[in-house]
């Protein structure tokens, strides 16, 4: 078996501990060599506090994967390259499109791999859900994304302050599956954000884009979790079930499988042949609709809420 690429993993929170560690635990493409993060440990890893040290310290480390939330990430990721190391984002990428764009002239200078990451994309029927929408013509679509915050991202009150984004931490998600699927591109031409009287930002949102296609955000769902997508087309209806994982066609399931989450493994299989191939990977498409929401959108106050 070639060697593994040593990687560093930084920001331990939920999505790491979640997610990201068992990904690499099973990798066979990456040995997970050093964390940084100022509270956050994982057993047996060789754990750092500053990131700066870090680098210094572990230049056998090729590249760091950056788990922490958008707004305190770019200057880590600018750091990261200018280092020499390759990076790979959490989702959203950033905090705005800008600072994307600028770390992505970085590392096209520096001739290193910046993959901004879409794990959704990586769920088990959204290949297949383009693959049949290729060749057909979409009539209309619509998104319905609801869930429970409180379960989700629990006391996390970056979701809330300027720059978390809100209703769109997960409705991106669903974004980035229907900007991958859909046989040719839509904008957003109106959207209604509701904002609970203590935030910055909002907690449902609907929006309506070009050709047909609408969606509905909710974090105030509780009990049953809804994650979407349904396509009527010229030749059949499709939708996309339990966020991107079961393919329906005309009510009949034909493709994905709800019980193996295979989206990080992907992720990082992916980040290994970027690297590998000395390329990059970053499409902006999913933050752009978010952006053009928070443009055009038009504000309600709602309830304030609490954790
Ligand atoms: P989180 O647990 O609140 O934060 C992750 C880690 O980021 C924290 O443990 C913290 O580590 C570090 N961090 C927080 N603020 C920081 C700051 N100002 N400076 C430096 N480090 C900071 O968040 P999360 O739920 O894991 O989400 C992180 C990212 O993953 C987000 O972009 C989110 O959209 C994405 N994501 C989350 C989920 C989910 O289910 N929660 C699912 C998919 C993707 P230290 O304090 O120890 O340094």
């Amino acid at each position: 078996m070639p060697e593994r690429r040593k990687i560093a993993l930084v920001g331990i929170g939920k999505i790491a501990r979640d997610q990201h560690v068992p990904a690499l635990a099973a990798s066979p493409d990456w040995e997970l060599a050093a964390t940084v993060s100022r509270s956050g440990t994982v057993e047996g890893i060789e754990c750092h506090t500053d990131f700066a040290s870090m680098l210094a310290a572990r230049p056998d480390i090729g590249t760091v994967s950056l788990c922490m939330p958008p707004v305190p990430r770019h200057p880590y990721a600018e750091a990261a390259l200018r280092a020499g190391r390759h990076v790979m984002l959490e989702k959203p990428p950033g905090a705005t499109l800008a600072e994307v764009y600028a770390l992505t002239a970085l590392a096209a200078e520096r001739g290193l791999t910046l993959f901004a990451t879409w794990h959704s994309r990586m769920a088990q029927a959204v290949g297949a859900a383009k693959a049949w929408l290729a060749d057909k013509r979409v009539i209309r679509a619509h998104i319905t994304w609801r869930e429970d915050v409180r379960k989700w991202h629990p006391g996390q009150d970056w979701v809330f302050a300027p720059g978390g984004m809100g209703v769109f931490d997960p409705g991106v998600n669903a974004l980035s599956i229907l900007t991958e699927v859909l046989p040719g591109p839509v904008h957003l031409t109106a959207a209604t954000l509701s904002f609970p009287a203590n935030r910055q930002t909002p907690i449902a949102a609907d929006l309506t884009f070009t050709g047909g296609v609408t969606a509905e955000f909710d974090w105030r769902q509780e009990g049953l979790q809804t994650w979407d997508i349904d396509v009527q087309t010229d030749a059949g209806r499709l939708a996309l079930r339990m966020g991107g994982n079961r393919l329906e066609v005309d009510g009949v399931a034909v493709a994905g499988n709800t019980a193996i989450m295979g989206e990080y493994p992907a992720l990082y299989a992916r980040m290994a042949g970027l690297v590998t191939t000395g390329l990059s990977d970053i499409d902006l498409a999913p933050m752009v609709h978010v952006a053009d929401a928070m443009t055009l959108g038009r504000r309600i106050e709602v309830a304030a809420f609490e954790f």
